[in-house]
């Protein structure tokens, strides 16, 4: 039954428990836990180190332009917003996303360069979230958690 076996977890399709890759590492800009590298292995942005999320977001500073270019491509090109298309049409409208990429800085409000930046500093990728990935609230010890722990 692929049905069964194929879901879909945010920016991933997930084949037999699995994140498939995605095409392009800008699918991910919309999200915060995920990065992809250029062998297509995806990474919790909690297993890698501060210095490494550094160099990705350098990496993704020098693409805004390009990337902003492609986004806008991608959502004005016509009404199919199935296939590998980065932002999801079902939550952000044409108007909305070429508003987005209109501003200078743009890419670094994205979810991604957000959680990439809280990983500079040492601390977990997802706001509000813990290493291990239960919350950060009254009530919660987090004493023992470490960047990189095996996640709940
Ligand atoms: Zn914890």
């Amino acid at each position: 039954m692929l049905a069964a076996e194929q879901e879909f977890d945010g920016c991933f399709t997930i084949v037999n428990g699995r994140r498939q890759p995605v095409d392009r590492w800008a699918d991910l800009l919309f999200q915060s836990a995920y990065w992809q590298d250029d062998q297509r292995t995806i990474w919790h942005l909690d297993e890698l180190d501060p210095v490494y999320c550094s160099r990705i977001y350098g990496f993704i500073v020098r693409q805004e332009d390009e990337v902003g270019t492609q986004l806008a491509w991608d959502a004005t090109r016509g009404p199919d917003p199935s296939g590998d298309v980065a932002w999801d049409a079902a939550t952000r409208s044409v108007d909305a996303l070429l508003e987005l990429v209109s501003e200078r800085g743009w890419i670094s409000r994205t979810e991604l360069m957000q959680a990439l930046s809280r990983r500079m500093r040492g601390r977990p990728a997802v706001e509000g979230e813990c290493f291990c990935g239960y919350p950060v609230a009254e009530g919660w010890v987090h004493s023992s958690c470490y960047a990189g722990m095996e996640m709940a």
